[in-house]
């Protein structure tokens, strides 16, 4: 079942989370052990990351070095079957222009189609860790509502090279990613928007949010989507906050504010212990505030937030 209907089908707010892909070399336990761990709230859907490859330097030890690429993590088509296998649940996998060509693409909508995975989040993903500034592969989709037309062009029965695709089945659907503290390179709110209605018109069924803290941010955001004309679901994306050294790093690498409120209580923590519990009272607060809001769906970042959730789950679910 598409996810709209999902989280449309449930009375009382879904849940939902995501995973990433285990580390190259490791196995897919660890991610069962999650999924287990919070398999009693009910899940509607499981959403899985994708990582685009990346240059490393390799030491030969004779003074040179060895430009290798490497994807940390891969195998989100599979990690997906997995686990729709295993625990009958739909699964969302995320799709990137970043780091592939259309014909990569396709060759990855085939599988998902053999598979009978057809929910997908259509992403740009992010730049590559060498690059200043995005820059998409050769013959690669440069921004997300291109990769949606792609999908759509597939759904239609048109291949990259425009030959027709023989057999069709079910058609794939998706959601998008919207910003309510703005994207990065957005140069402000009302334009960021601008693209997300575009997205939407594109054939985007729901937008799932950017982490935040702060609901008014999200609150008001809801507002300016729903004045431009956008009445697709807004699915609010939350992580507990679970420790001291996140007051730095995740307005930096997500680009949002933790609310002053927030920032002075962690401060008083001693331990990393003392500010996961202050995290799960935040967010436990969040989310109720949330439901009383009418959000259709709450859906959790999980990675090195496992725990937290399961905490939070247990006070809202
Ligand atoms: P786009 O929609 O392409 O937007 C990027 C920027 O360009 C925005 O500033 C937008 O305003 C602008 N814009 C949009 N369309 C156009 C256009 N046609 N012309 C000019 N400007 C335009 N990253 C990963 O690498 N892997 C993941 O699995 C992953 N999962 C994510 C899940 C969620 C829910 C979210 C919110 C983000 C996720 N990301 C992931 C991060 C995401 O890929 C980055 O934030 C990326 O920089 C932007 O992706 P996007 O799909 O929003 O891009």
């Amino acid at each position: 079942m598409r996810v709209v209907d999902l989280i449309k089908k449930t009375d009382s707010t879904a849940f939902s989370f995501e995973v990433l892909p285990p580390i190259k070399g490791t196995g897919i336990e660890k991610l069962y052990d999650t999924i287990e761990t919070l398999l009693e709230f009910d899940p509607k859907y499981i959403n899985i990351t994708t990582h685009r490859s990346e240059y490393v330097y390799k030491d030969l030890g004779n003074g040179l070095f060895e430009r290798n690429r490497l994807r940390r993590r891969p195998g989100t088509v599979a990690v997906a079957a997995a686990l729709s296998n295993k625990y009958r649940i739909t699964t969302v996998p995320h799709i990137l222009c970043s780091g592939f060509s259309r014909e990569d693409i396709e060759y990855e909508l085939l599988d998902l189609q053999f598979l009978g995975i057809t929910d997908l989040l259509v992403l740009r993903g992010d730049k590559a860790k060498h690059e200043s500034t995005f820059t998409p592969e050769p013959n690669g989709p440069s921004h997300a509502i291109e990769l949606e037309e792609q999908i759509n062009n597939f759904n239609n029965g048109v291949f990259v090279d425009g030959s027709p695709i023989k057999i069709t089945r079910t058609p794939f659907s998706y959601g998008i990613a919207c910003y309510p503290e703005k994207h990065e390179e957005s140069p402000n709110l009302d334009q960021d928007i601008y693209w997300l209605k575009k997205k939407v018109e594109a054939g985007a069924e729901y937008a799932v949010t950017q982490l935040f803290y702060d609901n008014k941010k999200f609150f008001k955001f809801v507002e300016k989507v729903r004045e431009a004309g956008i009445d697709t679901p807004i699915i609010p994306g939350i992580k507990p906050f679970r420790k001291l050294s996140q007051l730095t790093v995740v307005p930096k690498t997500f680009k949002v504010d933790i609310p002053q409120e927030l920032a002075l209580e962690a401060l008083k923590c001693q331990t990393d212990e003392e500010a996961s519990q202050l995290g799960v009272e935040w967010c436990i607060n969040q989310c109720k505030e949330l439901i009383n809001y009418g959000v259709p769906s709450i859906h959790f970042y999980s990675v090195g937030a496992v725990d937290s959730i399961k905490q939070v789950a247990k006070v809202i679910y």
